[in-house]
C-alpha cells in the first residue's frame, strides 16, 4: 500500500494535484471536504449535522471526522493505497490515522505539505469564489478557514517531522512543476 497525507493551506491545490497523482499510481483520493460537501448536498443526517460549521469556515468535530474517514478507507479494501487530501487536519486526527492504518497492517508512507504564501492563497480563493458556488470561499469565511489552519492544522507538520515523514515543496510553482516535484517525492519513498 501507499498511503500519502498531502497537506498544506486552502488553496493551496491539494485537490489539483491529488486528481493527477490517483491516476498516475492508481491510488484512492480521499478528501474529507469533497465527502462532507456531498453529505451536505445530499442532506444526509451528517450533512445536516455539519453544514453550518463548514459554511461558517471552522472544523468538523475530530470524532465525526475520523469516523467518516474510517468508513470511507473501509469501503475500499482493495486499493493499493490512498491520497489522504485534508486530512487529518489536526494532531488527534493525524494520531487516530496512524493507529488506524496500523489496525490494518499499514502506515502513512508520507507526508507533502504544498508551500504558497498568504497572498498567493487569497488571490486563488477570490478567483475560485466566482465559480465555485461554496459559501466558505467568500472572504470573511476564508480569513476563518485560515485562521483554523494556523490554530490547529500547522500542528500536524511537526508530528510527521518528528516521524521523519515530511517533504515540502514548493507549491507557487505552476501546476505541472508541482506535479513533478510531487512525483519525484513519491518515487523516492
Ligand atoms: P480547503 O479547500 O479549505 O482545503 P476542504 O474542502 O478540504 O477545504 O474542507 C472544507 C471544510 O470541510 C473545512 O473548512 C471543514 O469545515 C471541513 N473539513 C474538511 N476536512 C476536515 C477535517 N479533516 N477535520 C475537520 N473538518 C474538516
Amino acid at each position: 500500500m501507499l498511503n500519502l497525507v498531502l497537506f498544506g493551506p486552502p488553496g493551496a491545490g491539494k485537490g489539483t494535484q491529488s486528481e493527477n497523482l490517483i491516476k498516475k499510481y492508481q491510488l484512492i483520493h480521499v478528501s474529507t471536504g469533497d465527502i462532507f460537501r456531498a453529505h451536505v448536498s445530499n442532506e444526509t443526517e451528517l450533512g445536516l449535522m455539519v453544514s453550518k460549521l463548514m459554511a461558517e469556515g471552522e472544523l468538523v468535530p475530530d470524532a465525526i471526522t475520523i469516523s467518516m474517514l474510517e468508513e470511507e478507507v473501509d469501503k475500499n479494501p482493495d486499493a493499493k493505497g490512498f491520497v489522504f487530501d485534508g486530512f487529518p487536519r489536526t494532531v488527534p486526527q493525524a494520531r487516530e490515522l496512524d493507529l488506524f492504518l496500523e489496525r490494518k497492517g499499514s502506515k502513512v508512507d508520507g507526508v507533502i505539505a504544498l508551500d504558497v504564501d498568504q497572498t498567493e492563497l487569497t488571490k486563488r480563493i477570490a478567483e475560485r469564489h466566482k465559480t465555485s458556488g461554496r459559501p466558505d470561499d467568500d472572504a470573511h469565511k476564508l480569513q476563518k478557514r485560515i485562521s483554523e489552519y494556523f490554530e490547529k492544522t500547522i500542528h500536524v507538520l511537526p508530528y510527521y517531522e518528528e516521524q521523519g515523514k515530511l517533504t515540502k515543496v514548493n507549491g507557487m510553482n505552476p501546476i505541472e512543476t508541482v506535479y513533478t516535484d510531487l512525483c519525484a517525492v513519491i518515487d523516492s519513498f
